[in-house]
């Protein structure tokens, strides 16, 4: 599952991470998400899942979901 994230709407709150940590990680500098990999086993995409949905700023989807208006647009970072 290739995943998109859109740092300039990341607010830092870390969900992503903690819901998915292979996959998302924080900048020690801004807070901001990283993306760390792309989500390959069932386990993997069931996390990414989470935290997309966990994500309070819509700052991460999965580029099997079209972009909501609200949501980050596909000027994002993709792995
Ligand atoms: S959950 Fe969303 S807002 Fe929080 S760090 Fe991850 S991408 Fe950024």
């Amino acid at each position: 599952m290739e995943l998109i994230v859109n740092r300039e709407r990341c607010i830092g709150a870390g969900m992503c991470a903690l819901m998915a940590p292979a996959l998302f990680d924080q900048a020690a500098d801004d807070g901001l998400v990283i993306l760390r990999a792309e989500a390959r086993t069932p386990q993997q995409q069931a996390d990414a899942r989470e935290a997309v949905a966990a994500c309070p700023s819509g700052a991460i989807r999965s580029a099997e979901e079209p972009a909501r208006a609200s949501d980050c647009a596909g000027d994002g970072e993709a792995v």
